[in-house]
């Protein structure tokens, strides 16, 4: 893996033969109640050295990263995840609400024009995962990528169509409708190859038609050693600490026993092996899963 450190807090990396560009919207501090009701920043304790600096601030705040990757494979320019987009209403969290923030400015800076995305894949269907899908042109809600196919999950959208809450339909009618309307949606079922470098993985819970992302990357361009493999996990685990305690129930899961089934299975598969963690809100490029003194935790 190479990091380079590009503007602002885009980094470049490589798995394999496939480039990745992670591009920042915002990165936040929460409160650990915004995700674990019972828990306290106390409950973070047995795991501080690892979490400082990266995870967890010096109030133990929770930091999340809020960005899209960008994945040059052989073949395709693949963004995943939207984020949370600008000049949306109605959001659940105030401050994403009339966003001016540099997302785009970013993008074309780490060399991704709009026009050069192929496909764009959002893990789920909430708020900051399909913000940028659209932006707003003489207003109107537009794609944001003009030449993109959308991969939606039927069986996804089958749960958010009904939804009826305020800030659900805020989402629908700013970040997913105006995909269908523009008739650049290419609908799929939970299992779907991009290309013979990237997969969708169903990893229910979080929500009913959640999926990861499988990488891919074969060996590196003219370098020795690296990773070949990476997954996204999306929010099948939102804050790092969730690997070393996969059965703390998260808030934002819509059925939390599945949730917790799908992601201790994960850490378990996937704990000492070469695999490339690309977590959707970790405030690092990619980490391992490891098992130290009986803990799992990240390596860097
Ligand atoms: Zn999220």
């Amino acid at each position: 893996m190479n990091n380079d450190q590009l503007t602002g807090s885009t980094q470049l990396f490589e798995v394999g033969n496939i480039q990745i560009t992670k591009v920042v919207d915002t990165i936040e501090s929460f409160s650990p109640k915004v995700l674990y009701v019972e828990k306290d920043r106390n409950a973070f304790a047995p795991h501080l050295d690892w979490l400082q600096p990266h995870f967890l601030d010096d109030a133990k705040g929770m930091l999340l990263s809020i960005h899209s990757f960008v994945l040059k494979t052989r073949h395709h320019t693949i963004l995943i995840d939207t984020c949370v987009g600008n000049h949306k209403t109605d959001s659940g969290f105030p401050q994403w609400n009339n966003r001016e923030g540099n997302y785009l400015a970013e993008l074309r800076a780490a060399g991704c024009r709009p026009e050069d995305v192929d496909f764009v894949f959002c893990t789920h269907m909430h708020v900051d995962h399909t913000g940028w899908n659209t932006q707003l042109k003489d207003g109107r809600w537009v794609p944001t990528f003009p030449n993109a196919k959308y991969l939606f999950n039927q069986r996804e959208w089958n749960n958010w169509k009904k939804a009826d809450g305020k800030h659900d339909r805020a989402v629908i009618e700013q970040n997913i409708k105006p995909i269908i309307e523009a008739d650049q949606v290419q609908w799929v079922d939970n299992v779907w190859g991009i290309d013979d470098q990237v997969a969708l993985v169903p990893t229910p819970g979080h929500t009913p038609g959640h999926c990861s992302v499988s990488l891919s990357g074969g060996k590196s361009r003219g370098k020795s050693g690296g990773c070949e493999s990476a997954f996204i996990p999306g929010d099948m685990m939102i804050h790092p600490v969730q690997i070393a305690e996969p059965q703390w129930q998260q808030s934002a899961d819509d059925d939390k026993a599945l949730a917790i089934q799908t992601r201790s299975k994960f850490v378990d598969d996937h704990c000492d092996r070469d695999m490339m963690i690309l977590g959707t809100h970790f405030n690092t490029t990619g980490v391992y899963i490891v098992e130290q003194n009986g803990q799992r935790r990240v390596r860097l």
